[in-house]
């Protein structure tokens, strides 16, 4: 059997999530009355300390949905030039929200405030003005990188100094807490919203987490109908979101296999592999091969990863694999790296 190592978004629901969905209370959502999904909405805010929570198909959604709310057409939105919000969703600030981002180079992961002050640009006739600062927490791109609280809390106090919101695009938030053993609520004490996904390491089928306080969420409710995403009877996809808060202890097993994975293949000769933070070990096979004919040749031999640079190959480990098929990828890898 292929061992699935693209993302963690493969992961199968377990049957307790399978018959949460089919015994699941459901309404209207769009009228507020699916129980099940006011129930997912508290237990959201609860989790990380804000006032509100708002249920969304997808973290894009969720962070498109920010930052429509923070931000006014023809403004500006600072952020890393390897965010998710800026590679990954399709120019999305620009074709949803009319904005146009300002990208800093974040070599750790968050931008300092330095950057944030030296990117600020203020409103005039000639200049369109800054809306909004975004950060990332794990980092996707920068492989997994768990950021402290601090520099979080840096970065959104040089943008609350000139007076802009602070969104975290937090998908994979949980990793980043249990890594650094820190509390959701301290991580997100100093940003306005955050956004995390109940589909990736928290093995949920659908769905992600948008939360800040009332005002926002209300407004964030509003910007979700626009972009289609008020669904009905939504309780059958929540209820496995309820579920998936019990995997948030569990993500450390998914660490130490990545950490486990990175060690063997980093052992190979042809590969070189960073120690990871979290769940995502990035490969570089610098003269060996390019990516996209590693990742073929990975797949023949039963391993699955994805092309993220011309010689960057990720895998990320998740709750569908153990420590056996991480000692099996290793061992399958070495001999793709023998054959090329
Ligand atoms: C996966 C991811 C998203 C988007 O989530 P989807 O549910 O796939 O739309 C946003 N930000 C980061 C950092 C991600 O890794």
């Amino acid at each position: 059997m292929a061992i699935d190592l693209r993302s963690d978004t493969v992961t199968q629901p377990s049957e307790r999530m399978r018959t949460a969905a089919a015994e699941a209370a459901v309404g209207d959502d769009v009228y507020g009355e699916d129980p099940t999904v006011n129930d997912l909405e508290a237990a959201a805010a609860d989790r990380v300390g804000t006032e509100d929570a708002l249920y969304v198909p997808t973290g894009t959604m969720g962070n498109q949905i920010a930052a429509r709310v923070h931000t006014d057409r023809g403004q500006e939105v600072v952020l890393d030039r390897e965010a998710h919000i800026y590679q990954w969703e399709l120019a999305g600030l620009a074709q949803l929200s009319g904005v146009q981002p300002r990208t800093v180079d974040a070599d750790d992961a968050v931008p300092t405030p330095e950057q944030i002050h030296g990117a600020y640009v203020k409103e005039s006739l000639h200049r369109p003005g800054t809306g909004l600062v975004t950060l990332e927490n794990t980092h996707n791109a920068r492989g997994g990188v768990a950021v402290p609280p601090e520099p979080i809390s840096a970065a959104a106090e040089a943008a609350h100094d000139h007076d802009l919101p602070v969104h975290l695009d937090g998908a994979r938030l949980f990793n980043a807490c249990v890594a650094l053993d820190v509390d959701p609520a301290r991580m997100v004490r100093d940003v306005d919203s955050v956004l995390f996904c109940l589909s990736k390491g928290l093995g949920a089928p659908v769905g992600s987490m948008l939360a800040g306080d009332a005002k926002f969420i209300a407004a964030a409710r509003r910007i979700r109908k626009l972009f289609g995403g008020g669904m009905r009877q939504a309780g059958l996809v929540a209820a496995p979101g309820l579920l998936a808060f019990e995997n948030v202890e569990r993500l450390a097993t998914d660490h130490d296999n990545a950490a486990r994975l990175a060690a063997g293949l980093g052992a190979i000769d042809g590969l070189r592999v960073p120690e990871p933070d979290t769940n995502i070990v990035r490969v570089y096979t610098d003269d060996l091969a390019d990516a996209e004919t590693f990742v073929e040749a990975c797949e023949a031999a039963g391993v699955r990863g994805g092309v993220h640079g011309p010689h960057l190959t990720r895998f990320c480990t998740h709750l569908d694999v153990d420590r056996d098929d991480v000692e099996t990828a290793i061992d399958r890898v070495a001999g793709v790296v023998a054959s090329l």
